[in-house]
């Protein structure tokens, strides 16, 4: 049977620029409106909240989902790859308003030219109010997944990343009840790019600056002196661009069910979120999880890009 696209589980639905400020050379925010958009949340906190974007095709069109059914992945993956618009991962970063008049906010990184650069990059680089995306986004409601941050009963927490999670760990702190204790390490471009964020008392924020210094070395340094141990270099033999280890999947097909660790660990009462280049996520992994010994159930790592690799539809 075919529906509307506005009878899917999922918002799948064309929306507007309203809005974009630069923040910061690295970072420009997008709003974006519709109507449709008045149906977009989910039931709890956004948290990390993930949706996808499709970007206009070289064309400069945006594919259509008018009458899409549930089949509607398999039709657009059908469509030659340079006319379907590119795909890619965000985070929720802000809803503002309601009903009708609910704005979705996107932090966008701008990372350059030549190799470096991709479609949304570029898009954001150069987004102008009436300019048109199509999102993909969690229909309120409905179940749709996309937030990993589960500290569960954790008493103190480590959030870590590059520019390209400060999105999520501004949105998670906001999120946070004011109690929360842990500490915060976020590696930007440059010192120009360290952003006002609003957390709780008990949160340290950290922020690493590379001004042109090599990526991730610092921030991998500054997350073993936090937990008390003597800083290694990372050790990393092969970078999965996919990287994804969350207490509920595994994208080496590790056991998720098994802990691995005892009871009594020093770290037993930490939660570890860990987003951004996947070299970086896989460096730390291997130090937080094979080193130190802290149980998988209490980290999620995730590779949220690679250096290289453009990201798949
Ligand atoms: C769950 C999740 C949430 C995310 N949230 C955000 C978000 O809120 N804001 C945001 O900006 N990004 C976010 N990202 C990262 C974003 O999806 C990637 O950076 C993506 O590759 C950007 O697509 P692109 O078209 O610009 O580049 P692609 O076409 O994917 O890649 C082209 C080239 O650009 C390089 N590249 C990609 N990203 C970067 C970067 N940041 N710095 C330097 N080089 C880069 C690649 O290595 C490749 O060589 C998120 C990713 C995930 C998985």
């Amino acid at each position: 049977m075919t529906t509307t696209a506005s009878q899917l589980p999922l918002l799948l639905e064309e929306i507007e620029v309203v809005g974009v400020e630069r923040l910061s050379p690295s970072f420009v925010r997008v709003e974006f409106g519709s109507p449709a958009l008045a149906d977009l949340g989910v039931d709890g906190p956004l948290y990390d909240q993930r949706i996808k974007l499709i970007f206009p095709n070289a064309a400069g069109r945006l594919p259509s989902f008018e009458g899409a059914d549930e089949s509607w992945w398999e039709s657009w993956m059908q469509i030659p790859e340079e006319d379907r618009g590119p795909m890619r991962t965000y985070t929720v970063r802000e809803l503002r308003g309601t009903s009708a008049d609910t704005r979705l906010v996107v932090d966008f990184v701008i990372h350059g030219d030549g190799d470096a650069s991709g479609p949304g990059g570029d898009w954001a680089a150069h987004a102008a109010v009436g300019q048109r995306v199509i999102t993909m986004a969690p229909r309120r409601g409905v179940p749709f997944g996309g937030i990993e941050f589960a500290p569960g009963t954790a008493k103190r927490l480590l959030l870590v990343g590059d520019e390209t999670a400060v999105p999520a760990v501004a949105a998670v702190l906001e999120c946070l009840p004011a109690t929360s204790r842990g500490a915060v390490f976020l590696e930007v471009p440059v010192a120009a790019d360290v952003l006002l964020l609003d957390c709780p008392s008990g949160v340290e924020v950290h922020w690493l600056p590379r001004d042109g210094a090599p990526r991730s070395a610092a921030l991998h340094t500054a997350v073993l002196e936090h937990l008390g141990e003597e800083p290694t270099a990372p050790v990393v033999d092969e970078v999965d661009p996919d990287l994804w280890e969350t207490p509920t999947y595994s994208s080496s097909g590790e056991d998720i069910d098994t802990p691995v660790r005892v009871i009594g660990h020093e770290y037993d009462d930490l939660y570890a979120w860990i987003a951004g280049e996947s070299k970086m996520v896989t460096g730390l992994r291997r130090a937080l999880v094979k080193d130190l010994g802290i149980d998988r159930h209490q980290v999620a790592f995730m590779g949220y890009w690679r250096v290289g690799v453009a990201m798949r539809s």
